[in-house]
């Protein structure tokens, strides 16, 4: 390859830097303007959610979303083990406790058929996180959640747009939490939102979220409980309102590509694909592949190391909450098995996956694969 090839780069293609260029001429550059509210109605709609509350980060849309719900001390989340850390530690800022359940080995989303027990008394919410773009079975947690009285909070970060059973990722809960970090397929740089339909939930959201001001809009400098400062700025925004504009369109780009990359690599011995399931349109976040070295021929690590010689990037797959040093000194239960979240570990990585890839890029970055599979 001629030019490096990065594993993400975010396409900035729309009304971004209009819209940035105006809210700096106006002045408006706080988290007061016109774009966090536009860009929160917007997205909202998008992900057919009534309302939306713009965040830094995809992070702290985790932890306010649980910080609204009333999740807090002596809780337990059901949390997958094969996700990006964020999601354990949103559960670990409140106080409650994640509890992991192993990944399905189709799908690479939580194993559903693992949930149940788990559930303890103690267990107030299930966090399913839609892995590169496909959603979880929601009717499988919901079922469960009704049977246990229990909250869903979806960790939404990467699939943007995403849909099960024609609902929207972020809808099919009390919250949906999105991230807009540069790799994700919405970006803003660093931010993120809360979605949801529920009206107070939306006023707790926004309570928790702009330090507990009073709820009545009155600014007396009291403060009945301890809030945060999650807002996001109107420059941000600006950009978030810019990429919503074209959503469907890089998400179309998205599904397209990962459709090259299965097609391309179609005959290649030992790589397998994410399975999506009929119910579920993935919106293809990374494209990922895991390879079996003993058919393949070769380990991951000697593939990624052939690609970056070859000037293609990729990165490794999620170590599990299991693993994580820190949430087993936080208290959490890291015993057990997850030997499918470490098959993932051990041999899955990212491909590069911006919207922007063309189908030459792709075609060349399989050729690469390919040959080197012959070596
Ligand atoms: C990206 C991501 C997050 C965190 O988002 P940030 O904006 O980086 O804080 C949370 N969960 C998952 C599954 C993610 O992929």
């Amino acid at each position: 390859m001629d030019k490096f090839i990065p594993v993400c780069e975010p396409m900035l293609a729309g009304n971004e830097l209009k819209y940035v260029t105006d809210a700096v001429a106006t002045g408006w550059i706080s988290s007061a303007g016109k774009y966090v509210t536009e860009f929160e109605k917007q997205f909202a709609a998008y992900s057919d959610c009534k309302y939306g509350v713009a965040v830094c980060n995809g992070t702290v849309a985790l932890h306010l979303a649980l910080v609204a719900l009333g999740i807090g001390e002596g809780d337990e989340v059901i949390v997958p083990t094969f996700t990006m850390i964020a999601s354990a530690f949103a559960v670990c800022y409140t106080g409650a406790k994640p509890v992991f359940v192993d990944a399905d080995p189709n799908t690479w989303n939580i194993d559903v058929t693992k949930i149940e027990e788990k559930i303890t008394p103690r267990t107030k919410a299930i966090m399913p996180v839609h892995i590169f773009g496909q959603m979880c079975d929601m009717d499988a947690i919901q079922a469960l959640a009704d049977k246990y009285n229990l909250l869903i909070v979806e960790d939404a970060a990467e699939a943007h747009g995403a849909t099960w059973r024609g609902r929207k990722a972020g809808s099919c809960s009390h919250v949906g939490c999105f991230s807009f970090f540069a790799n994700k397929n919405i970006t803003t740089g660093e931010g993120g939102m809360v979605v949801t339909n529920d009206e107070a939930i939306y006023e707790q959201l926004k309570y928790f979220k702009n330090v507990c001001f009073p709820m009545n809009g009155v600014r007396n400098y009291l403060h009945n409980d301890i809030g945060f400062n999650y807002r996001m700025s109107n420059v941000v925004a600006a950009i978030g309102l810019a990429q919503t504009e074209k959503a469907d369109e890089y998400k179309v780009m998205r599904i397209h590509n990962n459709k090259l990359y299965r097609h391309y690599l179609a005959d290649v011995p030992g790589i397998r694909f994410q399975t999506v399931l009929p119910q579920a349109e993935c919106v293809s976040w990374m494209n990922t592949i895991v390879l079996d070295p003993a058919l393949y021929g070769h380990t991951k690590d000697e593939l990624i190391a052939y690609l970056r010689e070859n000037n293609v990037d990729s990165r490794l797959l999620f170590n599990g909450m299991h693993r994580q040093e820190s949430l087993f000194r936080f208290g959490c239960d890291c015993s057990g098995e997850y030997p499918i979240c470490d098959m993932l570990t051990e041999n899955g990585f990212y491909l590069p996956s911006a919207s922007s890839l063309t189908e030459d890029t792709i075609c060349a970055i399989c050729q690469l694969i390919k040959d080197f599979a012959q070596q």
